[in-house]
């Protein structure tokens, strides 16, 4: 399908491409809906296979944006960004991050950008230099790392999961985290807190070894698939389509509840397979909402407290779409079917935010 169509049937607004001479900056802005007000979106550095694989991920991220706000009861839109790298590890520098933060400001607030894969604060802060429209630096724009929020949001969510499921502990149940980066390492915290054994695995060796030595996680090694494991609870915290026709017939948990974005390598029929196989599956733009909460609920000026009641209400939301999806097909179509009511019945901001 042509890039044109593909924006119609997901409903997208604009996507910009960009390519700056001077650094070889090359990236992609895509605005999914304005329609709850300005759109907060991450910014992914990453080096995709080839150019379509870019534009495939800003616009399934972008979308995904949307859902998430709108769930999360945001006056905001969905958007997302990515600079596509020449080649893997490729070192960030404040030149590139100044030409990222030229062509968000081009957008003059319809989008504001974050951190996501491979993004720092250091990053945004860079890009800070040119916009004002970005979240998540630490010196020249606020907010930091959002990682503990997201932390934070997918335990609440995997609470509800489990309440749902009957399991009002934590003690005795067994988790599994696959990649245990950012926010995998303080999930496998929280878990370990509340008295979970956990199981993590993760391609970067040593990010896996600190979860063994600081939290007692027990490490199924890097080269061994944790989607075979016996669980209670499956986490991807790595990246996404993660859960697939390849994998969803191995999997032997009761509930997924991850803090990656886009799971479901194809919602629709992904969600159903997971239905039909009996294991409750947490929409990840539901559970993994706490970082949005907190950089976008300090852009529109909401108090530390409001954040926190926020991100306490995924619990909820997860128990809303849990019940719901008991008489639809699956949870993945029953948490885009709650977040599109709150779209349409949020009557749409009489002002531009930012
Ligand atoms: P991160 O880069 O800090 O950590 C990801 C970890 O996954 C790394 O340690 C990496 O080595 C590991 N990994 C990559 N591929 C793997 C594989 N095949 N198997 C095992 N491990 C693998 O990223 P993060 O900030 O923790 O984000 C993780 C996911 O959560 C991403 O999909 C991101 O988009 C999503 N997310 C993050 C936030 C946030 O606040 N950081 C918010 C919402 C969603």
């Amino acid at each position: 399908m042509d890039l044109l169509s593909l924006m119609q049937s997901h409903g997208h607004e604009l996507v910009e491409f960009h390519q700056d001479p001077g650094t070889g900056l090359k990236a992609i802005i895509a605005v999914h809906s304005t329609v709850l007000g300005n759109a907060l979106g991450g910014t992914r550095r990453w080096a995709y296979a080839s150019t379509h694989d870019a534009i495939y991920d800003v616009l399934r991220l972008s979308e995904g944006m949307t859902y998430k706000a709108a769930a999360a009861d945001l006056p905001m839109g969905g958007a997302k960004s990515v600079i596509v790298l020449d080649k893997p590890g490729q070192q960030p520098t404040e030149a590139e991050g100044r030409a990222m933060g030229r062509f968000v400001e081009a957008f003059h607030g319809k989008y504001i950008a974050a951190e996501d894969v491979g993004v720092s604060p250091q990053f945004c802060d860079w890009m800070a230099m040119e916009t004002k429209h970005i979240m998540g630096g630490e010196n020249v724009s606020t907010g930091g790392d959002p990682s503990p929020w997201t932390s934070q949001g997918v335990f609440n969510s995997m609470k509800a999961c489990l309440e749902a499921a009957g399991d009002t502990e934590f003690s005795g149940l067994t988790i599994g985290i696959q990649g245990c980066g950012a926010t995998g390492f303080k999930l496998a915290k929280l878990c370990r807190a509340a008295g979970a054994a956990v199981l993590v695995t993760d391609v970067h060796v040593p990010s896996m070894k600190r979860c063994v030595e600081e939290l007692g996680c027990m490490a199924v090694g890097n080269d061994k698939n944790l989607f075979h494991e016996e669980l209670d609870v499956l986490a991807p915290c790595a990246l996404g389509a993660v859960l697939g026709p390849e994998t969803i017939p191995q999997l032997r948990c009761r509930i997924i509840c991850g803090t990656a974005n886009n799971q479901l390598v194809e919602p629709v029929r992904d969600g159903r397979a997971l239905k039909e196989r009996g294991i409750a599956y947490a929409p990840d733009f539901i559970a993994n909402a706490g970082g949005l909460i907190r950089l976008a609920g300090l852009y529109l000026g909401l108090t530390e407290q409001q954040i926190d009641e926020k991100v306490a209400g995924i619990e909820h939301t997860t128990h809303e779409v849990l019940r719901e999806a008991l008489s639809t097909t699956s949870t993945a179509e029953a948490a885009i079917a709650y977040a599109k009511r709150r779209i349409e019945k949020t009557p749409a901001p009489t002002a531009a935010l930012g």
